[in-house]
């Protein structure tokens, strides 16, 4: 068997910054240092680069770059857009999410309901699919904003945004999606969604970690959420990451241009994995509808098999991949999001996400495909299995 060097198949996690993108950022960092905000022309060729890294991002979404807010990542962004909604409209304290969100939506909204208002977080079917007709009955005369996510990060699983803007546009209350899993592996159209705000993260694609954007529809009210200098037009207080945006802006160019082999190559490569195993190893299941949902991600439990364990032995094979499961207080807690779905504890706790990307390669998901047998029978406590031909 050949052991690729690292078999890295947690893209939904971060992704390794492209050679294009560290071209892209060096000069700012080398020579271009000055402050965007500057009177001085040194100052000005920073804020040129601002611009035109702004000018790239929007592209991404088909927005104006007017209508980009550079933050700190997605957990700021997302924060920020629920901050603002409630901000602006303080006389509506009732926000809608899932159940299957990320921990920057739910634990923000746990701290907003410390705060008095009132949060609806509603359930999901097995599939990991949403029901609009329980959304539509959850928005509220005092519901200032509802909060769904694009893509799923553990399991894939796509929300029609576009549908639930629409429902939220006609009852008059704003609508923010968490899509930091989206770019570069579906469409992502501002103008199609008609969203209000939508939250992304430069490290998901092939961006430096630390630098997002948060999408502010022309003419919504917002309140900033960091306060502080004039930047982004009044709305993000603090010297810009110049590196980092200037860095988003050539990995938003890239994403848009890898588009179309995530969902040929990509895709052709998560479908030949989730399909191996789930022929090549019995009691394994796939969790979440195929479809819709992103190219490249693949949820599977493997029956009877603690994930821990079971991402333990990868690791020694060289295979990175993750669960959803959190250790809080010591305890491994099963994800927040299989657990939603219905799933029991034990199935959710057996459960691995293959998350792939545009650095992978046919031979990677061989090796997988070969090695994993083994590792489950041993796990399982037999003999260790045949190598998949
Ligand atoms: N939302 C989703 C769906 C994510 O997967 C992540 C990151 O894992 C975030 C939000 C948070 O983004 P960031 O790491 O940029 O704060």
């Amino acid at each position: 068997m050949n052991q690729p060097a690292l078999c890295y198949f947690d893209y939904n996690a971060t992704t390794r910054v492209a050679p294009e993108v560290l071209e892209a950022m060096l000069p700012c960092l080398r020579e271009h240092w000055g402050n965007p905000s500057s009177a001085y022309g040194f100052g000005h060729e920073a804020a040129r680069r601002l611009d035109e890294a702004r000018a790239r991002v929007a592209a991404l979404l088909n927005a104006d770059p007017q209508e980009i807010v550079f933050t700190s990542g997605g957990t700021e962004s997302i924060n920020a857009a629920l901050h603002s909604a409630l901000a602006t409209r303080p006389e509506r304290r009732h926000v809608v999410t899932t159940a299957v969100e990320h921990s920057a939506v739910l634990k923000f909204c746990h701290f907003l309901e410390k705060q008095g208002c009132a949060v609806t977080v509603l359930p999901v079917a097995a599939d990991g699919a949403l029901d609009l007709a329980l959304l539509e009955n959850s928005i509220r005369p005092d519901t200032a904003i509802v909060s769904a996510m694009c893509a799923n990060n553990e399991t894939g699983v796509l929300f029609p945004m576009a549908e639930i803007a629409a429902l939220c546009r006609s009852k008059g209350v704003l609508c923010h999606t968490d899509a930091v899993q989206a770019p570069g592996k579906v469409k992502l159209d501002v103008k199609e969604l008609g969203v209000d705000f939508v939250s992304l993260s430069a490290h998901k694609l092939h961006g430096p970690k630390g630098i997002g954007l948060l999408y502010v529809k022309r003419h919504t009210r917002y309140q900033p959420y960091i306060l502080g200098g004039h930047q982004e037009r009044g709305r993000r207080g603090g010297t810009e990451n110049v590196a980092g945006i200037v860095g988003f802006g050539r990995a938003a160019e890239l994403a848009l241009g890898n588009l179309a082999e995530e969902n040929t190559r990509v895709r052709a490569l998560r479908d030949r994995l989730e399909a191996g195993v789930l022929a090549g190893i019995a009691g394994t299941t796939r969790n979440g509808a195929p479809e819709p949902r992103l190219p490249n991600t693949a949820n599977l439990a493997f029956e009877g098999v603690e994930a821990e364990g079971l991402l333990l032995l990868l690791d020694q094979a060289g295979v990175c991949a993750s669960s959803g499961s959190a250790c809080t207080t010591g305890a491994l807690e099963p994800s927040h999001v299989l657990t939603a779905m219905g799933q029991s504890a034990a199935c959710a706790r057996s459960s691995i996400r293959f998350s792939l990307g545009v650095y992978n390669t046919a031979a990677e998901v061989d090796y997988l495909l070969q090695c994993l047998p083994g590792i489950v029978a041993k796990l399982r406590g037999g003999p260790a299995g045949p190598a998949l031909p």
